[in-house]
């Protein structure tokens, strides 16, 4: 199925437990239900997949990992396959969070490789970029966020951005409070779609583009309201259902 026009993403990171996660799931299927228009996709921790299929089959609501390998399968000890998230229901993965590629390492070529087995396997990757306040400060963050794009368009071309996701998460904006203003994020979604669409303007034309960095009830107006902005990627709000549903009826 194609991705939805706008949507919602929450990224409950490394939080929860079984019945922490049925609370909160009842919660958010009490105002989300009659919402059947909001898209919304929620990205468990892996131990807790099998319980989100069962919580949230039949209800629009569709949910996802938050990593995933770049193997098939084989003797890799604590992997986790695509294949796998395909068994419980999974449609959606997110590919190169930052705070997986600092505390891990793990590089650009990394992430590309992920991207494309996700796509591979027929889920779709909602890829982290941005950059550090650092790299804004200096100047380069299209440069850095361009570098991200150019590594996945290089090895495997830009056809693989169709009914792809990127979400632009400046790192300074993750978890800080300090959201991006719409003016920021409207001109990297920009140069994201115009990155993409220069190698391929058909795949950059099905792109969705997330904004991600301390989305709240507060800024998500604004932010939902802009034409460049396809929807958001909430992390520490989505863990509360009322600031969460309220960022889901911010989506005009
Ligand atoms: C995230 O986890 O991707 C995120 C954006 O977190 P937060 O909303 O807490 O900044």
């Amino acid at each position: 199925p194609s991705i939805p026009h706008k949507l919602v993403v929450a990224n409950w990171k490394m939080h929860g437990n079984l019945a922490r996660n049925q609370v909160l799931i009842k919660e958010y299927l009490q105002a989300l239900n009659p919402l059947a228009q909001t898209k919304v996709v929620v990205c468990v921790p892996y131990p807790y997949l099998a319980q989100i299929q069962i919580l949230l089959a039949n209800t629009g609501v569709a949910w996802g990992a938050q990593n995933l390998a770049k193997f098939e399968q084989g003797a890799h000890t604590g992997e986790v396959s695509a294949e796998m998230l395909k068994d419980f229901g999974a449609q959606y993965v997110i590919i190169g969070h930052s705070e997986r590629s600092t505390a891990y390492c793990e590089s650009d070529e990394n992430i590309a490789e992920k991207f494309m087995m996700a796509k591979r396997h027929g889920l779709t990757p909602i890829l982290c970029v941005g950059e550090t306040l650092l790299e804004r400060e200096a100047g380069v963050m299209t440069r850095v966020v361009g570098k991200q794009l150019e590594t996945i368009i290089r090895l495997f071309g830009a056809g693989a951005f169709a009914e792809s996701i990127v979400s632009y998460e400046p790192i300074w904006a993750i978890g800080t409070g300090l959201a991006a203003s719409a003016e920021q994020a409207v001109a990297m979604h920009q140069f994201i779609r115009d990155t993409v669409a220069a190698a391929d303007s058909a795949a950059a034309s099905t792109l969705k583009i997330l904004y991600g960095g301390s989305v709240n009830p507060q800024n998500a107006v604004q932010l939902l309201n802009q034409k460049e902005i396809d929807g958001a990627l909430v992390g520490r709000c989505s863990l509360d259902a009322e600031q969460f549903i309220k960022i889901c009826q911010a989506v005009p």
